[in-house]
């Protein structure tokens, strides 16, 4: 059973879910969680309308352990699943449940290289969505992330976006920047009040942020052989047309096919993962 709580105004309003720990080893998001939550319980942030749940750690085997996961992916696979077996399975079917109760979602994730930059996934552009987006303070959104998968049949993408977007709420997935970087809690704990803010749950007044950079995803590559990558690449790192990117050790190189930016690039992919993906500005 995952741990939750939630505070309750008893006042009409906005029904928020913050969650923390898909990814066991990212533990941005429950450290910022459960500051949170304490400020809420010691009156240092007060309530004013609606509800806001949080669950720190939804894959808590795998925070125990410090790892992303147990069996699976818990980030591809957020839909209910009628005879459950694997541990990250179980955990879905609650986080449907929480999902399918609330009205707005709030998912917080942090990255594996140091000097990550944080981001926003905003993978359906609403109106509502982009609006959340635009609470949040950080400098780049990312688009498209479901039109890259659709058509794949080799990799699922259930996320805790779409599943909170198939039942009609607002959601978005926060990437905080780096695990250890102790700037990506303040991000987190920054995006959890903002996120109150803009929703009225808590009184006061957005501070007006700077406009965002927005990039639409546009391809991923999958590391099909063995390989590196030809720079130590970071995370939106602005590529030209005809750079090289990777290079196969049978001397197959890749190259950017248009000026743009890589995104996520991983040089410790396994064969047949995704080994970077590339995006351009809107
Ligand atoms: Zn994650």
């Amino acid at each position: 059973m995952i741990k939750k709580i939630t505070f309750d105004t008893g006042i009409q309003g906005k029904h928020l879910l913050v969650l923390g720990a898909i990814h066991g080893n990212e533990i941005v998001g429950p450290n910022a969680i459960f500051k949170v939550i304490d400020d809420i319980q010691t009156y240092k942030i007060n309530l004013k309308q609606g509800k806001v749940t949080f669950v720190p750690i939804c894959n808590f085997n795998a925070y125990k352990r410090d790892v992303r996961q147990i069996d699976e992916n818990l980030n591809r696979m957020i839909k209910y699943c009628e005879k459950p077996i694997t541990y990250e399975q179980k955990l879905a079917n609650e986080i449907c449940q929480l999902i399918k109760q609330s009205d707005v979602l709030l998912d917080l994730h942090s990255t594996h290289c140091e000097g990550d930059v944080p981001f926003v996934f905003c993978d359906y552009p609403t109106t509502d969505n982009l609006k959340m987006v635009n609470s949040l303070s950080v400098d780049y959104v990312l688009l498209g992330w479901p039109q890259i998968y659709s058509g794949c049949t080799d990799i699922a993408d259930y996320s805790t976006e779409k599943c909170a977007h198939d039942y009609q709420k607002i959601g978005v997935t926060l990437e905080c920047g780096y695990h250890k970087e102790p700037k990506a809690m303040n991000i987190a704990y920054e995006a959890i009040v903002n996120v109150l803010l803009h929703f009225g749950i808590i009184d006061g007044v957005l501070a007006s942020l700077p406009p965002k950079t927005t990039i639409r995803l546009t391809e991923y590559i999958v590391k099909k052989k063995s390989g590196y990558l030809c720079q130590n690449y970071k995370h939106l790192d602005v590529v030209q047309k005809g750079q090289k990117l990777a290079k196969y050790d049978d001397g197959e190189i890749l190259y950017a096919p248009k000026d743009g930016y890589i995104l996520l690039p991983n040089a410790d992919a396994d064969i047949g993962a995704e080994w970077y993906y590339l995006g351009v500005r809107e």
